[in-house]
């Protein structure tokens, strides 16, 4: 059985030579699929649009991996990209959470999940292990541990 499985596998690889594969753009595409059918369990009446839909795509998706033409292709993920990129930002700019990326760090520190950015380091208290954020780039310098006092020395 696992031969079988080899040899579909080196089938398919000599198959896929030549062609472009997979992307995020096909990626996306799939997802959509998902999406379809989804809608397709939830919305019964509308069952034949959902399920041409997301042949159509389905078929799209693959017919994109097995395409031959990948500079064609690579463009159209380009694009997909770019204009996922615009999207993000949009939202990124609107949301209730859009604050400061600055402010979402001080949330997320505050939640405990401290993590070390291009401007801040953190270190663990030596005696009692509670992590010190500190601002990266000032050298040498004396920390003191905000629970237990304790004060060490670390390169920022
Ligand atoms: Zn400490």
């Amino acid at each position: 059985m696992q031969g079988f499985f080899a040899r579909m596998r080196e089938r398919f690889q000599r198959f896929m030579v030549g062609r472009y594969g997979s992307d995020q753009l096909s990626r996306f595409m799939l997802v959509i699929v998902v999406i379809l059918v989804i809608l397709n369990i939830f919305f019964r009446k509308s069952t034949v649009v959902f399920s041409i839909l997301s042949w159509f795509v389905l078929i799209l998706t693959y017919l994109r991996m097995f395409s031959r033409n990948i500079q064609r292709r690579y463009n159209e993920n380009t694009r997909y990209l770019m204009l996922r990129e615009k999207v993000t930002g949009l939202f990124r700019k609107r949301g209730p959470s859009a604050a400061s990326s600055g402010r979402y760090e001080e949330r997320r520190t505050q939640k405990g999940t401290m993590r070390s950015d291009a401007q801040h380091r953190i270190f663990r208290c030596p005696r009692c292990d509670q992590r010190v954020r500190v601002p990266r780039g000032k050298g040498t310098i004396e920390i003191t541990c905000p629970k237990c006092g304790h004060v060490f020395r670390k390169r920022s």
